[in-house]
């Protein structure tokens, strides 16, 4: 208990008032800052939240919408309502003996290749012999030309193919050409397990490149390419294929356009090649075909299998495009694609929505909002900033002035003290004095003069400090009045040296005057003027104990006069040279040397001098003494 006694003194001391302050004012400023900040962790762990939640919200409903949509397209299916030509899809329905396309044309080959019916009769035999063992090339012709005329167009198709391959043979090209031309118009017939048109078509591009005619070979096989590529004709697909391959190849361009197409035919041939086709009844799958992703549906009807196989533009425009305005407003992009490693994505897998994709939604622009959030975050932290700037530096002025009040409290309390002090030492000689004259003792008429002399100093010494408190309580208040007139400042000098010389002189202090002549009159109070000469020279003395020499001089200083009191004392530190000139302040010479005094004499010179319009100017080093010059303007 013992030890809180002196802590609450310390509190109560002024120091500790100040202590008390800067706790009460910085402490909950510190605290607002940390709470600020922590809020602001939470804040932003609530926003990551707030976009993870916004984004698994996007991923159920885009899923929802995708489903819609998906349900719709398999009402179509139903129907059979077939996509537009030119649509990047189709519908397929597999039947017993064959797959129907809509719309027809749009499906490149079929799982079944179209089962040729080839009969054969002895008289392809007959020209087989002539072609084949006798190389007579002419007979062959001969024997094949009535099966031309035959009734059964397959036999006819036949019959023109293999004239045709005879007449090449035989070296009649132009006929040979003439016979396929007439052999494509049988275009769908099969001849020898191939659509006659396609097998009529390729081999006039044939015959024409062993001719070099390039011009009709291009339009040959830019006909037999678009053909090919119409879906012209069933075809298995390595049938398209090669025929597909060797157009590209007389054209001379890529197979690149074929990829929409050809991806939609190898996605039936897919769902042609599952498993117990036969029992299939609805599902949905994707995958990627030359680079492009397929989406099937299927779904057994009463009539069979159907299914819609689509492409990416179709995807795009039925199935995805009823889920844009959703992932607009909820600012999120959606893809179909599992989730890469470390992706912030919302993802659902095919397995568990039932959709033939997996769906991945990601924020659009979760930078741009966090962001956003930084953007607040600045705010509030340079809010936070100012207000701990502002009573930080609040705090620092009531502080330091407050410090100022406690170190001039002090200065008061050292001027009463020295003030008594200098009272004591004159009381005590009168008392004495007084004593001793009192006593009534006879005493020798040089003894009684030389006590009435110090009686007189004595008092004189009390009337001059009582007088120069007296002034510098006036000339603090502002009440001091100043009789000002034209004085000979020389005149003035001279008096108070003289005077000052009578005082000190006994002390064993020379003062050198030397005074200009012709110096210009000024308009000032002689006394007080005379008072702060006095300071200056009370000074010069009190702070030269070793040198006792003081050099006054009264000269012009431009339009004006400067009187100079100079000594060879203590000097005064560079850093105190203006601090003396406040009142009370007393400088480190005066308090190591243990030298008396008020504090209050060069601030009553500085207030004399201001009230004459003029300047007070120190020139001073420690040990080399000090120079004060007044510096007054002139004027009468
Ligand atoms: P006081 O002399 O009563 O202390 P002043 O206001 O006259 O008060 O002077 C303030 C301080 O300035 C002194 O305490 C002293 O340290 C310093 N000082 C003034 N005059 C001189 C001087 N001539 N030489 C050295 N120091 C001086």
């Amino acid at each position: 208990m013992a030890s809180t006694k002196p802590l609450r003194s310390w509190f109560r001391s002024p120091y500790g008032l100040l202590a008390a302050f800067l706790l009460l004012t910085l402490g909950p400023s510190v605290g607002l800052v940390w709470l600020g900040w922590r809020l602001l962790d939470q804040d932003r762990a609530l926003e990551n939240q707030r976009i993870d939640e916004r984004r698994e919200r996007a991923a159920d409903q885009v899923v929802a919408s995708l489903q819609r949509a998906l349900q719709t397209s398999e009402l179509d299916l139903a129907q059979l309502r077939a996509p537009a030509a030119g649509d990047d899809a189709l519908i397929v329905e597999f039947k017993a003996s064959e797959v129907v396309a809509y719309p027809s044309g749009s499906l490149l080959f079929r799982p079944e290749a179209s089962t040729p019916h080839d009969v054969s009769t002895n008289a392809f035999r007959e020209a087989e012999t002539y072609e084949f063992q006798h190389r007579d090339y002419e007979r062959a012709i001969s024997a094949l030309q009535p099966l031309t005329r035959s009734p059964d167009t397959s036999i006819r198709a036949r019959a023109l193919l293999r004239m045709a391959r005879n007449q090449r043979k035989a070296g009649q090209l132009d006929l040979a050409l003439r016979t396929y031309t007439e052999l494509a118009a049988y275009d769908k017939t099969a001849a020898d397990g191939l659509p006659a048109g396609l097998v009529a078509r390729r081999a006039r591009c044939d015959v024409l490149a062993g001719l070099s005619r390039r011009q009709d070979l291009a339009k040959e096989a830019s006909d037999l390419y678009t053909l090919l590529r119409r879906g012209q004709w069933r075809l298995s697909q390595a049938a398209y294929d090669v025929h597909a391959a060797e157009a590209a190849a007389w054209l001379g361009v890529n197979r690149d356009s074929e990829a929409p197409v050809l991806a939609l035919a190898e996605a039936v041939a897919w769902l042609a090649a599952q498993e117990g086709r036969e029992t299939l009844d609805s599902g949905r799958a994707s995958s990627v075909r030359h680079n492009r992703l397929v989406t099937v549906l299927w779904t057994r009807g009463s009539e069979g299998l159907r299914a819609l196989v689509a492409g990416p533009r179709y995807l795009e425009g039925r199935w995805l495009s009823p889920a844009a305005p959703l992932a607009d407003r909820h600012r999120v992009t959606v893809t179909l694609k599992e989730p890469g490693p470390g992706t912030v994505a919302a993802g659902r897998s095919a397995s568990v929505t039932g959709l033939p994709w997996p769906v991945l939604v990601v924020n659009r622009d979760a930078k741009a909002e966090l962001e956003e959030f930084a953007g607040r975050r600045r705010l509030l932290l340079g809010a936070l900033a100012l207000l701990t700037v502002v009573v930080g530096a609040g705090s620092y002025s009531v502080a330091r002035a407050y410090a100022r009040e406690i170190a001039v409290m002090r200065l008061q309390s050292d001027f009463v003290s020295a003030v008594s002090h200098e009272f004591r030492t004159p009381l005590t000689s009168l008392r004495q004095l007084s004593e001793t004259l009192n006593e009534g003792r006879p005493l020798e008429d040089e003894r009684r003069a030389r006590y009435y002399q110090a009686l007189d100093r004595a008092t004189n010494r009390l009337q001059k400090l009582v007088e120069g408190l007296l002034d510098f309580g006036r000339m603090e208040s502002g009440a001091m009045v100043y009789r000002k007139q034209g004085v000979d400042a020389a005149a003035l000098v001279t008096s108070v040296v003289n005077e000052f010389h009578r005082e000190a002189g006994d002390r064993g202090y020379r003062v050198d005057l030397n005074a200009a002549d012709d110096l210009p009159a000024i308009h000032a109070d002689p006394e007080a003027l005379g008072r702060a000469v006095w300071n200056l020279l009370d000074n010069a003395e009190k702070y030269s104990p070793e040198c006792k020499t003081v050099q006054v001089d009264v000269e012009r200083e431009g339009a004006g006069i400067a009187i100079r009191v100079q000594d060879h004392g203590l000097g005064i530190p560079a850093a105190e040279q203006q601090e003396v000139l406040r009142k009370f302040v007393r400088g480190t010479a005066a308090h190591t040397t243990g030298i008396k005094g008020t504090g209050i004499g060069l601030a009553m010179v500085k207030h004399i001098v201001d009230a004459h319009g003029g300047s007070l100017r120190v020139q001073s080093a420690p040990g080399a003494g000090s120079t004060f010059s007044i510096v007054l303007p002139a004027g009468g």
